[in-house]
């Protein structure tokens, strides 16, 4: 696929852009725990074109943005290299982390995504096209766009860094029984910068898992758990909270299978909708066995489909209103040094275990609005992604626990992960980002008659979704199915 070709898919989707008169959005469902009714009423700008590789170099890769992470991943994980610092989950797109947020376990290094952009090119909402936004051209735009979910512009194609890798991971399982001992640790293994990959687990009170992974040359005599593509155990060997549960302390992985070690379940999220272990067997690997793998994958050439696993697991605990007072995805960002508070205030308000603790290196510049921090309030360098995915276990209301969760991290100078569930106030939400700014870029770059502004598309909700069939059903069967899983919960997320 050649420059050519995506030169042809701007321009027409720029000269769309130019003759819309309504509000603009992707055509995206994207991975949200958000209501997106809201798209009905707008132009949906279709991007679902643009999911071609254009180049593939030693130090960079070159991408519509459309393409996914596991597309990219299966480019450049052969040549061994990959991006820096990369999302938890393959069907993502590149696109959708630089306007929106993505993390995962090597961001303690590396930082988010987005701070491994080298340049962009943007689609305004009056049509026209910016390219080569860089930290030296439209630089105040390079910054500000990271967490604007949308708002901005239509990224129409994001070039990422590369940095060296070996194609298999040691998997290390560190386990502990108080919170001291584990904090001390994990803090320390930060510091010491050793592990190409860090994350820990919260299982229960008192019971701490961290796992690290580092790369790996030499793999003969290992004992590799290779997964083959189409497994009906794949997921009962990638499932890396089965292996803490079951107390592991160490194994081996291709770093593909690594990377997409959540994609089959959207970390533990299967066992809210697959009842007991038969979920593993039946619907992550009967299920994904059966589909086609041009269906299923993103591989590279296959981007027409991708459907993915990942998808499809998210998609049962996304984005229903109903089960969102029985259910909980939420990450709070939480310094490194405030976790002891923020575990605290997670048992008060909901009990919910397990829970992902993964760091990042946060990079402030005073150029970004949202995915930043606020340096007069938090003066650490690390912190944490602090992800509530689970059962609510208090019969507090979900308002009130997200809207303390979402104050706990403002006030410690932190934001919230704006895909999960928010319920910002307009003056919690704006004390804490600057509104002064987002609108002067909003201005500057024809985004604020044209975009739904922020706030309003973080917290839109959709008054009559409670009564949707979906929501009947869950009503009926799924609060008992619900109390079922949190009974054997124990049980079920070996
Ligand atoms: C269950 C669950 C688990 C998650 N786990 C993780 C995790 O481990 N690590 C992590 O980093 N994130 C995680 N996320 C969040 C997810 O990574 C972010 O929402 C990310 O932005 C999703 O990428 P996407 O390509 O699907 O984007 P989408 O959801 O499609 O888009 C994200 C936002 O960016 C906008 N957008 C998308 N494409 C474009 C474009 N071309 N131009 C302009 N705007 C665009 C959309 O309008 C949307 O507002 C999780 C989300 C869920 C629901």
């Amino acid at each position: 696929m050649s420059y050519k070709d995506y030169n042809l898919k701007l321009e027409r989707i720029a000269n769309s852009i130019k003759n819309n008169t309504k509000l603009i959005t992707t055509n995206r469902k994207g991975h949200n725990y958000r209501d997106l009714k809201f798209k009905k009423k707008q132009t949906r700008i279709e991007t679902g074109t643009l999911t071609n590789v254009l180049e593939l170099k030693n130090d960079y890769i070159d991408c519509e943005s459309a393409v996914t992470i596991g597309k990219v991943n299966r480019s450049t994980i052969p040549t061994k290299r990959m991006i820096p610092s990369l999302p938890e989950g393959d069907n993502f797109t590149v696109g959708g982390c630089l306007a929106g947020l993505g993390l995962g376990s090597s961001s303690y290094l590396y930082g988010f995504f987005g701070d491994n952009v080298i340049d962009f090119d943007i689609i305004l909402g009056n049509g026209e096209i910016i390219k080569k936004v860089s930290k030296t051209k439209n630089s105040d735009l390079y910054y500000g766009i990271g967490g604007t979910y949308g708002t901005m512009g239509i990224i129409t194609r994001v070039k990422i860094k590369l940095i060296p890798c070996e194609k298999h991971v040691k998997v290390n399982y560190y386990h502990y029984n108080s919170f001291d001992n584990f904090y001390k640790d994990f803090s320390r293994r930060i510091k010491e910068r050793s592990s190409d990959f860090i994350e820990a687990f919260a299982n229960k009170k008192n019971s701490y898992t961290i796992v690290s992974a580092n790369f790996i040359s030499d793999i003969k005599h290992k004992k590799i758990a290779v997964i083959k593509n189409k497994d009906i155990m794949k997921q009962r060997s990638m499932t890396i909270y089965a292996q803490i549960s079951n107390k592991k302390e160490s194994c081996y992985l291709r770093l593909l299978d690594y990377l997409e070690r959540y994609s089959y379940a959207a970390f533990w999220g299967h066992y809210l909708y697959t009842p007991y272990k038969m979920r593993d067997y039946l619907y992550a690997g009967l299920l994904y066995s059966l589909m086609p793998q041009k269906i299923l994958d993103s591989s590279p050439g296959h981007g027409r489909y991708n459907i993915s696993k990942y998808f499809h697991a998210a998609n049962h605990i996304v984005g229903d209103y109903y089960r969102d007072e029985y259910v909980l995805a939420t990450d709070i960002g939480v310094p490194l040094s405030k976790l002891k508070e923020a575990m605290e205030l997670a048992d008060k308000m909901t009990e919910t275990y397990p829970r992902w603790i993964c760091p990042i290196n946060i990079d402030h510049h005073p150029d970004k609005i949202f995915c930043t921090k606020k340096p007069e309030l938090c003066k650490d360098d690390i912190i944490l992604d602090l992800g509530i995915y689970g059962i609510k276990n208090t019969s507090k209301p979900s308002k009130e626990i997200n809207q303390a969760f979402e104050r706990f991290s403002f006030e410690h100078g932190m934001f919230k992960g704006f895909f999960s569930t928010c319920y910002f106030t307009y003056e919690d939400f704006w004390n804490q980002f600057d509104k002064n700014k987002y609108d002067s870029l909003r201005e500057t770059y024809h985004a604020d008659k044209n975009f739904m502004n922020i706030f309003d598309k973080m917290n839109y909700r959709n008054k009559t979704k409670k009564d949707n069939l979906r929501s009947k059903l869950f009503k009926f069967f799924g609060k008992k199915y619900l109390k079922q899983i949190n009974n054997n919960k124990d049980r079920l997320i070996k």
